[in-house]
Parts: C-alpha cells; structure tokens; sequence
C-alpha cells in the first residue's frame, strides 16, 4: 500500500479536545427483552453534551430516561449506535478500561439514595475513595461533606438522617472523587418540594463551581427551570434537544 503524504486527510481532533462533546450518543438504540418480548427504550438517540452543561431530562415514566443515563454511566451499552464519553465509546473498553472510565468520569445519584446503612456518612463518602486505591479518604471525605453542609453529622449511621440529608450524603458520595459528569435519576423524588429545592439548588453550585458536568432525568418543574437546557423525551426518542 502506498500513501501519498500530500492527500492524507486532515488530522482529527484528539478525543478530549475542548470542541468535542463530553457525552455524546450516535444513533443510540437499546433494546431490552421482556418475557421473550422486545422493548425498545431507546430508539435512535443522538444527542451531545458539551463539558459544564446543567442538562435537564424530562418525559413521561417510560419514556427512556434511565436507560439513558445507565449508558451515560457505561452501567449498560446499546443495541445499536455509541456512546461517548470524553471521545472514548464505552462498548470499546474492556472490563479494566470500564472501571477505570467509571471511576474516573462518573457519579450517580438516584432517587432512593443508595447508601450503605452498615456505614457511617463519612464512611459512605470514603468508598469511591477507597476503591479508587486512596489509602487515607478520610481529611478528602470531610472536606466534601462541608461542602454539602453535612460535617457535624459525618459520624451518625444514615438511617439517622433526614431524607435531604440522605441525598446530600449521596452527592458528597457522588462528586468526591473529582467525576466529570454527575448523572442523577429523580434525585428529588422521594423529598417534599423545599428539601427538593434545596438539593436541586447544591446541584446547580457543584455544576457552578466545580464544572460538574450534570444530566439529571426529573418530572419536576423547578429542577427543570434550574437547567440551562431541556432535553425532551418521548417513546424511546429525543423529541426536543434544548
Ligand atoms: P424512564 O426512566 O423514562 O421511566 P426507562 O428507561 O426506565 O424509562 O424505561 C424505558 C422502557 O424500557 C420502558 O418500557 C421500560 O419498561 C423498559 N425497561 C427499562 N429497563 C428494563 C429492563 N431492565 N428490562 C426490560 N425492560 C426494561
């Protein structure tokens, strides 16, 4: 084979250039199978996420908004199509490269929280630490759970907390290893509209503050009206992009 060095195409990108999308979907399908039945959640998604962006996820339950943000996460892979964190598809890594990308790329905050009740907050905080190989968490763990304004309570077992104080928890837990994107699934669900409100508002500063690049699935309004962008799903598509 020959290459003539004078028409080589232009040089791409790299992955991580400041052009490129954090988190993009190519022409996403996913299909899951139900009792041998075929369910589409997702159906020819393609939709980019640029670093910093506080990005809204909204549609009817069913719509395919978790399935979204469990690719978003490397948690699952499509069908059909890629997703891309920072330039690297997450369907190409190997089981190294995945929890080397989760680790370092992503946090997860859900609805019902998801702390380890056998732990302390602190603790709780500590684990991403821990797993990432940190031996002393603990002057890190601290310094995030001032942050979320939970400090004097580090030391209580979690079933002690209030609901708020629990998702706080869980968005120290979430962000203490530096993530790029938060990835948050009815973070506000299971709290009344003012503690709502109020994680929706430490949210809004992480994503501020820190770059925190936030994609937050939601049927609340306020957590929408706080978003720079609205992204709209119906059946499995992106019906409005924001
Ligand atoms: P949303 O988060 O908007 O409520 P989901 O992403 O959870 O929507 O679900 C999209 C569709 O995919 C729904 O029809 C749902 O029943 C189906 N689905 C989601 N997860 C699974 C699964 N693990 N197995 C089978 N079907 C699933």
């Amino acid at each position: 084979m020959t290459i003539e060095t004078g028409t080589l195409p232009p040089k791409p990108p790299p992955p991580s250039s400041a052009a490129a999308p954090l988190l993009s979907f190519d022409a996403v399908e996913k299909d899951y199978s139900n009792e041998g039945e075929r369910v589409r959640a997702l159906d020819g998604v393609s939709l980019d996420i640029g670093s910093g962006e506080f990005v809204a996820l909204v549609g009817r339950s069913g719509c395919g908004k978790s399935t979204l943000l469990h690719l978003a996460g490397a948690l699952d892979f499509p069908t059909a199509g890629h997703v891309r964190l920072a330039g690297t598809a997450t369907d190409t890594l190997n089981e190294a490269g995945l929890t080397r990308l989760r680790r370092e790329m992503v946090g997860f905050v859900f609805q019902s929280f998801q702390l380890l009740n056998t732990l302390s907050v602190v603790e709780n905080v500590e684990v991403p630490l821990l797993l990432a190989g940190e031996t002393h968490p603990r002057p890190h763990a601290m310094e995030r759970l001032a942050e979320v304004g939970l400090a004097e309570l580090a030391h209580r077992m979690t079933h002690q907390l209030s609901g708020g104080q629990m998702q706080r928890v869980a968005i120290a837990r979430a962000l203490v290893h530096g993530p790029r994107v938060l990835l948050a699934d009815e973070p506000t669900g299971n709290l009344d509209t003012a503690t709502g409100n109020a994680i929706l508002q430490l949210l809004r500063r992480m994503c501020d503050e820190h770059g925190v690049t936030v994609l937050m699935a939601t049927h609340s309004a306020e957590a929408a009206a706080l978003a720079n962008r609205v992204v709209r799903m119906r059946d499995g598509r992106v019906v409005e992009a924001g």
